[in-house]
């Protein structure tokens, strides 16, 4: 008689009993809670997780740095994320095999496995499917193996991982050890419950904590809408203040890809408007911009730069402006823009363009989507390539002198103009996702005591077209209107 045993037996015996009446209300607020029950053992480590749940049980690639752990879909999604995310690392990363298994439910506390056995335990529950990939990953373990799990509920999905530490005896290194699966059997003769029974026997099995890096956690807790996102492509035409905060916008948005062409140097008095700072004045503008946004998205898919006009780029590589979904062009020169919308209007396949550009001190904005039929974006220009519909006009000249060189240059504050990167992000993300058609223009103005502030007023065109301006500022969509006479399109 073991009365210690016997006790222990039926507290077991309970606790099977209570997990099995917990009904789907517990389990749901059990995986709320799931990260304060979870915690990580005295070997185990942080896990930095890169993979997008949602998906099948599969092999995953595993980088072990010296304090955390990082899991991707494969070695080269993982390495794009660690360049990204560790840029002056020049060290050749070496990846492991690990395994992802996803589960009908998280695991209870009940259920935490200390053993392989345990794990082999509520696997036949929750995914007798994966076993075999399981054992897989066993065998082919040369020593211990981290095996992440994925537990679906009804909020979601909730991640954990473990480390199951090989069956070898205490004290014994890894790789001296004898083939404790084989051993008193013919190779490939060991009966598969015996095989098993050592792979998972009473081997240790650490507990690991798993954080989400994925986009769809990154960019809205997975709200729906990030996925359709993540796989779209832009290229920014111009990398200048507004181009800068727009890309930065849309990269926080999740837009998966981003490719950015503008030959400026960043000097002094950008700083104040631009993303970037005094650390990257004399830098090329689309460079470290790139790696700005890497350093603050390594899961993006893809970042481009070139350090160069969009001209020379085409004439170079035209497949970059076809290999996108959507160009956005914020150079604000009609010189450039004027040669933009001909190419865009002359070339089979091209992408939809928006350009987006500020009025004077930022009052107003402007983001246009032209398509490669219905109006070009000459047919709202005048033959000087000022806007045909202005919302505010000005008395005095809003271009200033600057010293010592003679350019001139409109001045505008950084809190006005990101109203209108906002403009030109939002009408980028609807464009993308098809809520917006092209032949369409969105505006931004700002409150009526802020254009007045600045010497402005909106225009009679404007307030024709709609009376109802609210005083505090606001956006509305227009239609971009076709012009008969377009030297572009012809109007027609
Ligand atoms: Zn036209």
């Amino acid at each position: 008689m073991n009365p210690k045993g016997l006790i222990w037996d039926a507290i077991k015996e309970a606790t099977r009993l209570i997990v099995a009446s917990y009904n789907d209300a517990f389990l749901s607020d059990f995986a709320d809670e799931f990260d304060s029950y979870w915690s990580k053992t005295e070997g185990g480590k942080n896990i930095v997780s890169l993979l997008s749940p949602g998906g099948v049980s599969r092999k995953v690639s595993l980088w072990c740095s010296t304090v955390h752990y990082y899991l991707g879909d494969d070695d080269a999604a993982l390495e794009n994320w660690l360049r990204n995310r560790f840029p002056g690392n020049k060290e050749d990363f070496r990846f492991t095999t690990a395994s992802h298994i996803v589960l009908k439910r998280p695991i209870l506390p009940s259920e935490y496995p200390k053993s392989g056995a345990a794990v082999l335990r509520f696997l036949r529950e929750l995914a007798p499917e994966s076993i075999e990939q399981l054992e897989d990953a066993a065998e082919a373990a040369d020593d211990k193996f981290t095996v992440s799990f994925e537990g679906c509920t009804d909020d979601g999905p909730v991640l954990f991982a473990i480390e199951v530490m090989p069956p070898n005896k205490r004290g014994m290194k890894a790789g001296r050890r004898p083939n404790m699966v084989q051993k008193g059997f013919r190779p490939g003769k060991v009966p598969t419950h015996i095989r098993m029974q050592r792979l998972f026997g009473g081997n240790k099995v650490e507990r690991h904590e798993v954080v989400r890096a994925d986009p769809s956690w990154i960019h809205g807790r997975d709200t729906p809408t990030v996925a359709p996102l993540f796989d779209k492509r832009v290229l920014m035409v111009g990398a200048g203040s507004l181009g800068s905060e727009a890309a930065l916008l849309l990269a926080k948005t999740g837009v998966g890809s981003i490719t950015l062409v503008d030959p400026e140097v960043l000097d002094y008095p950008n700083v104040g408007r631009h993303v970037l700072g005094v650390a990257e004045v004399r830098t090329y503008k689309a460079k470290s911009l790139a790696e700005e946004l890497a350093r603050r998205f390594p899961h993006m898919r893809s970042i481009k730069y070139f350090n160069e006009d969009w001209q020379t780029l085409y004439g170079k590589d035209p497949e970059v402006f076809h290999n996108t979904d959507l160009i956005v062009s914020t150079v604000g020169s009609w010189e450039a823009e004027g040669r933009l919308n001909q190419l865009a209007r002359n070339e089979p396949d091209f992408p939809p363009v928006i350009y987006g550009w500020a009025e004077p001190f930022s009052v107003a904005g402007h983001a246009a989507l032209i398509g490669s039929d219905g109006p070009c974006f000459a047919c709202g220009m005048d033959h000087f390539g000022s806007t045909l519909r202005a919302i505010c006009e000005w008395d005095t000249k809003t271009t200033r002198k600057q010293p010592h060189c003679g350019a001139s240059f409109q001045p505008y504050g950084p809190v006005s103009l990101s109203g209108v990167a906002a403009l030109v992000a939002k009408t980028t993300t609807k464009a993308l996702l098809g809520e917006m058609t092209p032949g369409t223009e969105a505006v931004y103005w700002a409150s009526k005591d802020e254009i007045v502030e600045q010497g402005g007023r909106f225009t009679r065109e404007f307030l024709n077209f709609f009376p109802d301006v609210p005083e505090f500022g606001g956006t509305r969509q227009l239609e971009w209107r076709r012009k008969g006479d377009c030297a572009f399109c012809g109007g027609g």
